[in-house]
């Protein structure tokens, strides 16, 4: 396994979902990506992802994590029962579970690029696959807090 150089953490408001995402790149590296879809954008969502970044995911408690899937049921968006907080999409590609990481859920950090607004409306589910294989965070593993 790799070993990175830095670890950015973020959470869900009451910390139920927890994650570290482990990278080289720094916070100001990254340029936040503003989904223009119906779901994201009520959310206000932004997301960051490394492709050659891993991302650990902690959960207190898997029955509170509520799992939303729209459109082309794809990806997993994650956000917490107890206090609401939209904190990670992911998607299982080619049997690897990849994800992408809504800044807002990793208020320590300064994300002081411009976010770029996306649009994947008219995608196909095939298309869609591959930009997050070549995209998305190449890595996700789930821990349980004890
Ligand atoms: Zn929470």
């Amino acid at each position: 396994m790799t070993n990175h150089a830095n670890q950015l953490t973020g959470s869900c408001h009451c910390g139920n979902i927890r994650f570290v995402l482990h990278t080289n790149q720094q916070a100001s590296d990254f340029v936040p990506r503003e989904c223009s879809c119906s779901f994201c954008r009520r959310h206000g969502a932004r997301y960051i992802s490394d492709r050659h970044g891993r991302l650990e995911m902690r959960e207190a408690k898997r029955s509170e994590i509520s799992v939303y899937r729209m459109g082309h049921q794809t990806a997993d968006f994650l956000c917490c029962k107890v206090c609401g907080v939209l904190t990670v999409a992911t998607c299982k590609i080619s049997g690897r579970e990849r994800a992408v990481i809504n800044v807002l859920s990793m208020p320590d950090y300064d994300f002081t690029a411009q976010p770029i607004s996306t649009n994947f409306d008219g995608e196909s589910v095939d298309d869609r696959l591959e930009r997050r294989e070549q995209t998305w965070t190449g890595r996700v593993v789930w821990t349980r807090e004890p």
